[in-house]
């Protein structure tokens, strides 16, 4: 019965065979992965049953036949039946197809194939046929799935004691540029494991040819024979299990990608050995990039959850807040009852105990890197602040203490990132609020006469973000001091000048959105500007203008006219003399000040007309 692969998986084993990745060995530390998983479950399953286990009987092989240049990879783990090498061998890792349905960049395929590990397939970078023998736990048939070229597959019948699969590869055959002898030659398949693969909890072993001096061997007339032993390749001591001391960057770096936990190197990594109450070893990685689909439905956090050297959970979700998602890493803990169903590990009060200890340690790492090494954390900062921000939206800021002093934002006068506590303490004892703009980008805000009327020796956060100015009205305050925009205008008394009947007449003539004329002294050259009144702020009103089923809202504005400015000598001639040009120049005004803030104006052609009226 032969049968055509899933388009998907189709298309990206050509990718992948036309070598788009081009480290070509990685195939085997994929097959190996996948026979460690394989090895977890059964082991998992055994363990479930209180049926007697031995640990020798959990182990990878690999074998090479240099005659029939065919290489295999057997485990003895959970095993595969009919529908699962149908499933899981026919079609491509889930998560990755619709990735695919698009046409991508190389870097993005690179990217792509370093996430998902397309694992499996890459075995037909290296081979032209590929077979798999499997029998499953607890099931008395086995089959043998077979492709050549990648190009469909075939399923069979046949006989196997053992429960396990054996991944066998054919050999491509050597081209000028390329030998794929060395697949065959014990020695460099050693060195691959060794780098690749040392820490699987299982042991790879393989059958080396050694020599030793031969029995009628002497010291005149050395002679050697050969001999044959099984040799254990890797170290099988989980790095997370190892002394920090014992391991170098290079190890930790190495053993991040391996994992898959990212496709280049990590940002930062905190190494825990955790002893108490609850005891557990962790490893938790910060990556350098969002993976392609962080942001999106689709990103699934979590760690990988092990107890007593068993893979419990591939992804525990529980372990870690959503505040620190991009974390990835490995936590093992053998207080952890094997015994408990997946299920119910939510509620498992050693599990939550870690949890708390685990993100208490995240954070704490995360503000010695704020304080310690600044370049690092800004760069987490820009590809992973969102993530603590949302977390503390979405709690309505109930946990701010435990976040608030993870968030930078952007300081006018520092000109660079700066923390709120940073911000605080070098406020004036006359400085009542911490001060922040919101805008579309640095460079609008930094243009903005709002902002040019406030103070040069009073910092402001500068706030580009959409969420920013949400987040900020949901923190309210922080260590005692409340947040205040500047575009905010305060319900201070009314000054004298602000009494004048020529504002009244102005705001007449104005719109219903116009809730109070003023004065200022603060605008440079320009005519007039915008504040606002209550809650909702300019930015505000732009983002639900935005949003397709928001209700209008408008922002109570406040207009401000600079008293020295041509533009209202101008209004003040033509409030005696001249109603209609009057109404015209105040309406004017009102436009100009919203088209600075990037507000819509009501009528842009009425606008566009008058303009030219008055010139
Ligand atoms: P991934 O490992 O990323 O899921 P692969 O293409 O490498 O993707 O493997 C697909 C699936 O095939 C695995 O998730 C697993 O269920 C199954 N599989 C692969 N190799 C083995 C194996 N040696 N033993 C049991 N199942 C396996």
């Amino acid at each position: 019965m032969r049968q055509e692969f899933k388009a998907e998986a189709k298309k990206i084993m050509d990718l992948m065979i036309n070598s788009i990745y081009t480290e070509k060995e990685i195939f085997l530390r994929e097959l190996i992965s996948n026979a460690s998983d394989a090895l977890d479950k059964r082991y998992y399953e055994d363990l479930k049953s209180e049926k007697e286990v031995n640990k020798d009987d959990y182990y990878i092989e690999l074998i090479a036949d240099k005659d029939k240049r065919k290489l295999t990879v057997k485990d003895t783990g959970i095993g595969m039946d009919e529908t699962d090498l149908i499933e899981n061998l026919g079609t491509i890792a889930k998560s990755g197809t619709e990735a695919f349905k698009k046409e991508m960049k190389k870097e993005e395929i690179d990217q792509l194939i370093g996430q998902f590990g397309v694992g499996f397939y890459s075995s037909f970078m290296v081979a032209d046929k590929v077979s798999v023998k499997s029998k499953k736990l607890g099931s008395d048939k086995a089959y043998i799935w077979t492709s050549q070229n990648a190009d469909g597959y075939s399923i069979e019948e046949i006989e196997k004691d053992e429960v396990g699969t054996e991944v066998i590869l054919y050999l491509k055959e050597n081209q000028e540029d390329e030998s794929y002898d060395s697949y065959l030659d014990p020695y460099y398949l050693k060195n691959l494991v060794v780098e690749h693969s040392n820490y699987i909890r299982f042991p790879i072993k393989m059958l080396m040819t050694k020599s030793r001096p031969a029995k009628d061997s002497t010291e005149d007339k050395p002679k050697y024979e050969e001999y044959k032993e099984y040799e254990i390749l890797n170290s099988e001591t989980p790095i997370w299990k190892k002394n920090k001391k014992e391991l170098t960057e290079e190890d930790y770096k190495n053993f991040y990608r391996d994992q898959g936990f990212g496709y280049d190197e990590p940002l930062s990594y905190l190494h825990l050995n955790i002893e108490g109450l609850v005891s557990f070893k962790a490893l938790i990685y910060i990556p350098k990039k969002a993976p392609f689909d962080y942001y999106s439905k689709d990103y699934q956090k979590g760690l990988q959850l092990y107890s007593h050297g068993v893979k419990i959970q591939d992804r525990s979700e529980d372990l870690i807040e959503d505040a620190y998602s991009f974390a990835k890493g490995v936590v093992e803990s053998d207080d952890i009852s094997l015994n408990i169903s997946r299920q119910t590990l939510q509620r498992d009060k050693q599990l939550r105990f870690i949890a708390k200890q685990l993100n208490k340690k995240i954070k704490d790492h995360l503000l010695d890197m704020q304080k310690n090494k600044r370049e690092d954390y800004e760069t987490f900062f820009k590809e992973f602040g969102n993530t603590i921000k949302m977390a503390l939206y979405e709690s309505y800021g109930m946990n701010k203490s435990d976040f608030e002093d993870l968030l930078l934002f952007y300081s006018r006068k520092e000109d660079k990132l700066i923390n709120l506590k940073e911000y605080k303490d070098k406020m004036a004892s006359t400085q009542e609020n911490i001060l922040y703009a919101v805008g579309p980008s640095l460079d609008r805000i930094k243009k903005s006469p709002q902002l040019e009327s406030v103070d040069e020796n009073v910092d402001v956060l500068l706030l580009t973000e959409k969420l920013d100015e949400f987040l900020i009205k949901m923190l309210g305050e922080y260590k005692e001091k409340k947040f205040k925009s500047i575009n905010q205008v305060d319900d201070e008394e009314v000054k004298e000048e602000d009494k004048d009947d020529i504002l009244k007449q102005i705001k007449k003539v104005l719109p219903d959105e116009v809730v109070e004329v003023k004065f200022t002294d603060k605008l440079g050259e320009l005519p007039s500007m915008i504040k606002q009144r209550g809650e909702i702020s300019i930015e505000m009103e732009k983002t639900l203008k935005n949003q397709p089923n928001a209700p209008e809202i408008k922002a109570e504005k406040v207009l401000e006219i600079n008293k020295n400015s041509k533009a209202y000598e101008l209004l003040e001639k033509t409030s005696k003399e001249d109603e209609d040009k009057f109404k015209i120049l105040a309406n004017l005004l009102l436009d100009q000040a919203k088209l600075i803030e990037g507000l819509e104006i009501e009528d842009p052609i009425a606008y566009a007309k008058n303009m030219w009226k008055l010139i």
